[in-house]
């Protein structure tokens, strides 16, 4: 059962308190951590109310379902234009999709990957006919779970230099001479999940800590300034270690109703 718009303002004030709360105990500006609203598994009802209380950003995990909801272009309540992420794992034949509904893709862990989002990227007519440019979060599994999906914790950096390499000459700015459609944007992680938020915490911290050392670096990591972690059983955690980006579905839209197929 989905909720009444009433219903979810609720939840939004209840979760914007959570929210308030962790940024004044990190000392953080509201404004330096953007709420994704996960809506997967709840249909487009559930969007357009979500976009009447002023979201701006929503998360879904399968490309297909984006489509559905995000293909076609709408306007946020402060002006913008709504944006969709991607934040599950994305098969390489899904990757062209995913990069036309996508303003972002939070879960890329391969250089195949990489490579193919740049050549997808570059065909795409994009604002001025000259290509799209896809902002893009690696997946690092620093929760250390088998079966969750991103790149290995103990790989991690060793990829991003391999991927500082193969980027080439990269301007002041961001630009690199090979992969001059897409921006590197920073790190996405799931948490530990065990129900106690505190157990994320490590594999925040982690994250924190290489993302600002490839930030440090600039050149095509010039833009590598987010952290996507955090959702709603451990954003505060999130939010104290860094987070940039809380990517939440439960607390604003309420359990998710597996058996359904939008
Ligand atoms: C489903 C999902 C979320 C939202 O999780 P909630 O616990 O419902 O807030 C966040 N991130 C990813 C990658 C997800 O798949």
């Amino acid at each position: 059962m989905e909720f009444t718009l009433e219903e979810m303002r609720g939840h939004l004030d209840a979760l914007e308190a959570r929210i308030a709360e962790a940024c004044k105990i990190a000392g953080r500006s509201r404004e330096s951590v953007k709420l994704v609203w996960v809506s997967k598994f709840h249909p487009a009802e559930a969007v357009e109310n979500a976009i009447s209380l002023g979201a701006t950003d929503f998360g879904e995990n399968r490309v297909q379902e984006a489509e559905l909801k995000f293909s076609a272009p709408r306007m946020a309540k402060d002006g913008s234009r709504v944006r969709c992420h991607v934040i599950g794992p994305v098969q390489s034949n899904k990757l062209k999709k995913a990069a036309i509904v996508a303003d972002c893709i939070h879960s890329i862990a391969s250089i195949e990957a990489v490579e193919k989002l740049e050549r997808v990227c570059a065909a795409l007519p994009g604002e001025n006919g000259a290509g799209k440019i896809l902002d893009i979060l690696f997946q690092v599994n620093a929760g250390e779970e088998e079966t969750k999906s991103g790149l290995d914790v103990h790989e991690a950096e060793a990829f991003l230099n391999g991927l500082a390499e193969k980027a080439g000459v990269a301007t002041e700015d961001g630009k690199s001479e090979n992969f001059p459609h897409l921006r590197f944007r920073g790190l996405m992680t799931i948490g530990k999940n065990t129900g106690v938020a505190e157990d994320s915490r490590e594999c925040f911290a982690f994250l924190r800590t290489l993302q600002q050392k490839f930030l440090a670096k600039g050149g095509a990591f010039a833009h590598f300034d987010q952290l996507s972690m955090g959702m709603t059983g451990d954003l505060e955690v999130a939010i104290e270690e860094g987070s940039t980006m809380i990517r939440v579905g439960t607390a604003l839209f309420g359990e998710r109703d597996y058996s359904k197929q939008l």
